[in-house]
């Protein structure tokens, strides 16, 4: 492997919350890389630390050790305008709750980001109608998220995450707060923008049908990862890679409510 396919490397990461008696071992060591333009997923059961790796990536929290390191840089080591920059245009966050401001349209909130970074709305204007028509949010533009549905919203937030151009987006749940059918449309267009706009992103999910949509799974169990699952896009369909996450899943300490 070229090491310029590998955007983002995660090495033996660890992560302590509280002290004593209240000690956490969140994070414990955990390595792997992400390949430029993969989708890359993240299983695992509730409070095995995947928030925590997102937020350590992030850079919203502080691994206790370990590196994470961007096209062979350490994060670690960014301050003042480069760490803003890492935070505002390198990294697009996903979450789960949306995390949209209430008071500000969905034009607004998508156009946020780049307000921060100095973009005026007009300039960032084209780049928000490719996303909206790319997302199917395009009519909503001058909605507030109290008009919208839950599916539209994690559109917009989408959007948010990817008007920056960022070279890895993190999602965190992403279809954690969706019905089914809002899941799946939002999985199609995250499948979409990762194959069609080459955006490399990390998805955490407990949802079998999401990750699904991945080209590569590894399963975090105690803070590291036991396991990793691989799918060819030519050689297999979406409905074959459902059947092996599921397997593993069944597989772990006897059944799937070890991950879900
Ligand atoms: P996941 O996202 O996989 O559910 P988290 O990363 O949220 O897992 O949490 C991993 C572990 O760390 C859990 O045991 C959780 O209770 C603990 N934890 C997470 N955040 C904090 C925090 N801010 N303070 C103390 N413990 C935390
Ligand atoms: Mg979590």
């Amino acid at each position: 492997m070229n090491t310029t396919d590998r955007i983002l490397e995660i090495e033996s990461l660890t992560k302590i919350y509280g002290k004593g008696s209240t000690k956490t071992e969140a994070l414990k060591g955990i390595s792997f890389e992400v390949l430029e333009g993969e989708f890359l997923g993240i299983m695992g059961a509730s409070g095995s630390g995947k928030t925590t790796l997102l937020n350590c990536i992030a850079t919203m929290i502080k691994p206790s050790s370990g590196k994470v390191v961007l096209r062979g840089q350490d994060i670690s080591g960014f301050r003042g305008a480069k760490l803003a920059n890492y935070r505002g245009k390198e990294i697009g966050y996903l979450f789960q709750e949306f995390e949209l401001l209430d008071n500000l349209t969905a034009e607004e909130n998508i156009s946020l980001p780049m307000a921060l970074h100095g973009v005026t709305a007009k300039a960032a204007k084209a780049d928000i109608l490719k996303w909206a028509s790319m997302l199917d949010i395009a009519d909503v533009l001058d909605k507030f998220p109290a008009q919208m549905s839950g599916g539209q919203k994690q559109r917009v937030a989408a959007a948010r995450a990817l008007i920056s151009n960022p070279e890895v987006v993190l999602a965190d749940e992403p279809t954690g707060s969706l019905d089914s059918k809002n899941s799946k449309i939002l999985m199609e267009k995250l499948a979409e923008v990762n194959r069609k706009q080459h955006k490399t992103i990390l998805m955490v999910t407990h949802d079998a049908n999401a990750a699904s949509y991945c080209s590569r799974i590894l399963f975090i169990q105690d803070g590291s990862v036991f396991h990793e699952l691989r799918r060819s896009l030519e050689k297999e369909n979406r409905a074959a890679f459902y059947e092996r996450i599921v397997a593993v899943m069944a597989q772990l300490g006897g059944g799937s409510a070890n991950v879900l």
